[in-house]
């Protein structure tokens, strides 16, 4: 990844970031992340659709029809045998992107006796474009659908899904400096242009030291605060049974170590090059989710890799009878498939985990033993 500050780019939000830090001070990590992902003109996810080959990354859903279609089957062994089968209740995905995910959702369990009758779809989502990509996929289906850019109208019982959301919410990052833990910042240099550094002003985190006692000079601590979403799944389990399923790329145990990214076009950049026209997302700390979730009074189950997740759910042999059927289109299905599982790639460097109120057994999946697709 290149440094060189003479490579960021001038973009509309540059600017308006540079001025605004000249005239007020550095601003935070997430006031930076939040203005690049968010800023009504000129936010990435705000102002435009980034997903799919054309886009600027791909997620697993976008790679192989198999993983909304598992992810669906999933969802009716926990409406018909962990919920026992509550009528009616709310499917709910978390950041959808393209509805791709859903779309697959729906269409493998449409043959599911009562499943579709008894769901109402919900969508949180905040970006304008993205909804309307996720209307037009969707609408086709004849389910009852809603969209609202937070979690609140989510009704118990539920099954959530969250996809590529956490790493996505802007982060916090405290960085070690010479006076002891303290947050990370936007600053600008002589020549105008951002960079990183060491808020001046904003309060000591001690506890950090005593988290990290050999934490070199420029170690990174990070946080995408996931109590915010997890506040109001725990709050649903009050009215009902909820089971929630998180996938994403992230670390089983809290590290201190930086892993904000920037990705346009499929190449990585430095994350100050192109505010407002680059993705911006962080690994997700599952140690720190799950934690989080146990606080909320919800059970955890896993984390697991994906690669292990999506092969008790029977992706191989899913993946065989879909190259039996389509035999012109078997190299690229065998393809899509390993990438999702692959062990050096996203089949480990992503990873799953599942949340419920704690009166439910284990999830599916999650049990090493079981195998839903039998
Ligand atoms: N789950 C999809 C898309 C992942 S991209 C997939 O796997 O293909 C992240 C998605 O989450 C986008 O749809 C983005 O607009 C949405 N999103 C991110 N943070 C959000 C927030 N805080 N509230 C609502 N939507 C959010």
């Amino acid at each position: 990844m290149n440094y060189d500050p003479t490579l960021r780019r001038r973009t509309p939000l540059a600017r308006i970031l540079g001025d605004q830090i000249r005239r007020q001070g550095p601003i935070s990590i997430e006031d930076y992340m939040s203005a690049c992902l968010w800023d009504q003109q000129h936010g990435y996810y705000a102002t435009r659709q980034p997903l799919g080959s054309a886009g600027d990354f791909v997620t697993a859903p976008e790679i192989s029809q198999i993983f909304g279609e598992l992810i669906g089957l999933w969802s009716t062994v926990v409406w018909r045998d962990w919920l026992e089968r509550p009528l009616p209740f709310t499917l709910a995905e978390l950041g959808p992107g393209r509805g791709t995910l859903m779309r697959d959702m729906l269409r493998a369990t449409a043959k599911v006796p009562g499943y579709h009758a008894n769901l109402h779809c919900h969508l949180v989502e905040a970006s304008v474009p993205l909804i309307a990509a996720q209307k037009s996929t969707l609408e086709q289906y004849g389910v009852p659908m809603s969209w609202a850019p937070d979690m609140a109208q989510i009704r118990a019982p539920a099954i959530i899904i969250a996809n590529e959301f956490f790493d996505a919410q802007p982060l916090r990052q405290w960085v070690k400096s010479e006076r002891g833990w303290t947050q990370r910042c936007v600053e600008i240099d002589d020549k105008d242009a951002l960079q990183f550094g060491v808020h001046p002003t904003s309060p000591m985190r001690p506890d950090l030291d005593v988290q990290f006692p050999d934490a070199a000079i420029g170690a990174i601590r990070e946080s995408q605060r996931p109590e915010q979403f997890l506040s109001n799944i725990g709050a649903f389990t009050k009215a009902g049974p909820v089971a929630a399923l998180i996938i994403d790329y992230g670390h089983d145990k809290t590290t201190a170590v930086d892993t904000l990214q920037a990705v346009r076009q499929h190449r990585h950049e430095h994350p100050l090059t192109s505010p407002g026209e680059a993705d911006l997302s962080a690994q997700v700390d599952f140690e720190e989710l799950a934690a989080e979730a146990k606080k909320m009074g919800l059970a955890v189950d896993g984390p697991i890799t994906q690669g292990e997740f999506l092969g008790r759910l029977g992706i191989i042999e899913r993946a065989s009878k879909l190259m039996a059927t389509n035999p012109n289109k078997a190299a690229s299905i065998e393809t899509d498939t390993a990438r999702l599982i692959a062990p050096n790639g996203m089949g480990t460097r992503f990873k799953v985990l599942a949340l419920r109120t704690p009166s439910l057994p284990s999830l599916p999946g999650f049990d090493p033993i079981e195998d839903i697709a039998k």
